[in-house]
């Protein structure tokens, strides 16, 4: 489970999902849950899990002993009939992915004690969670959740990283450059290294952003940039003209605002078919145009350009570019090996970095930034389970 899942009118999607499938499965059964640590937890959740386990990592590099950790304590209470309690500490601070990732203090800090608190006499997993942001809910918030068979010390774990994190709220920050959009653009230009990767933030899909948004496709022809790779924009009619037309033809085209056209405007531009993803079905077509000094990828449908890969199957280089634009907040492994510098752009999108001037905030339970003057002191919630 993500922990993210966002349905409109029902504020804890992930809740009514664990519920229907506990009246399936019977109240004996135990069931595990493994989680991206962007996730939110609320009191359904706990109530209805017997044990989870989330990432330690962002970006993302621990998913197969995330999974291992929640299967392997799953398979281990099974086998000797071991009840779990299931604790959670809920923490009022709401931050972006992009200033609280495992690679930079205090997001580091925090993280990399859990592995040595794992190994707690009576503890089976000690999980702590960021929450997303962008979901304005009720159960949105930071949260600890410790799994094992000895409360006192699945308390004491609990308590100790909630108020450690809580004293972190004020140190969390971007752990790269940002600056505006135009900003970002005119420093890429002039910079005397290369590849400059310019972070598309506020329309990262992967943070839940549509994918669809021409914005920085914009400034850049604006700015008249050269050398540019840009991965990607998703538009399904734009590509479907591309294949149409055929490689080496030159074609007006719409690009952006496909998926969602109240969030942005589309871009009139006459581009060249460059190449075109050899694949049968054509949900899932790619085709890379040239519009003036940019080379653009443009998808069937929503994705991330995060890996080498998704530029050399389309023959282009991306270490050669002069500016490399991908929708993304912090970068991940392989795109982050290769930046030249890199900057991070404040655009605007469904996961807008700007989170305390967002539109929505009818929701949320008091959190911190959003409230700033708050107090906290750390209470732990024992599932219902646990006692039963
Ligand atoms: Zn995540």
């Amino acid at each position: 489970m993500h922990g993210a899942m966002f349905v409109e009118g029902m504020q804890d999607a992930e809740a009514d999902w664990y519920e229907s499938a506990r009246k399936v499965v019977g109240a004996k059964c135990l069931m595990s849950a493994s989680y991206d640590l962007h996730g939110n937890i609320s009191k359904r959740i706990i109530d209805t899990l017997d044990m989870m386990s989330a990432f330690r990592t962002a970006p993302h590099i621990d998913r197969e002993e995330t999974m291992s950790r929640a299967c392997d304590m799953l398979v281990k209470c099974i086998q000797g009939n071991i009840r779990t309690t299931l604790m959670w500490a809920s923490i009022p601070v709401l931050m972006p992915g992009e200033r609280s990732s495992t690679e930079w203090n205090p997001g580091k800090r925090l993280w990399s004690q859990l592995p040595e608190m794992n190994k707690t006499a009576g503890v089976l997993d000690v999980s702590m969670l960021v929450g997303y942001v962008w979901a304005d809910e009720p159960r949105g918030a930071a949260s600890v959740v410790v799994t094992g068979t000895n409360p006192a010390s699945e308390e004491k774990i609990a308590k100790n990283l909630a108020q450690q994190y809580w004293d972190a709220r004020r140190e969390f920050d971007f752990g790269t450059e940002v600056c505006s959009l135009d900003a970002c653009i005119q420093k890429a230009m002039a910079s005397k290294t290369s590849p400059v990767v310019l972070a598309d933030s506020g329309d990262n899909p992967t943070g839940g952003g549509n994918g669809d948004q021409a914005t920085v496709l914009e400034a850049l022809l604006k700015a008249g940039a050269k050398g540019v790779v840009f991965g990607g924009i998703a538009d399904r009619p734009a590509v479907e003209a591309c294949y149409q037309a055929g490689v080496g033809k030159t074609i007006p085209l719409s690009i952006g605002a496909t998926l969602d056209p109240y969030a942005s405007k589309p871009v009139k531009v006459q581009a060249t078919v460059k190449s075109l993803l050899e694949i049968a079905d054509p949900a899932k077509r790619e085709a890379a145009v040239q519009i003036q000094g940019i080379t653009l990828i443009l998808s069937a449908y929503r994705r991330p350009y995060h890996e080498i890969v998704d530029f050399t199957k389309m023959g282009i280089d991306p270490k050669s570019a002069k500016i490399l634009v991908v929708k993304s907040g912090y970068l991940e492994p392989q795109i982050k090996a290769i930046a030249n510098p890199n900057l991070m752009a404040l655009t605007d999108g469904s996961i807008n970095q700007d989170i305390v001037h967002l539109p929505t905030n009818k929701y949320r339970k008091p959190t911190f930034p959003f409230v700033d003057d708050l107090t906290f002191t750390p209470t732990v919630y024992t599932s219902a389970r646990s006692h039963s």
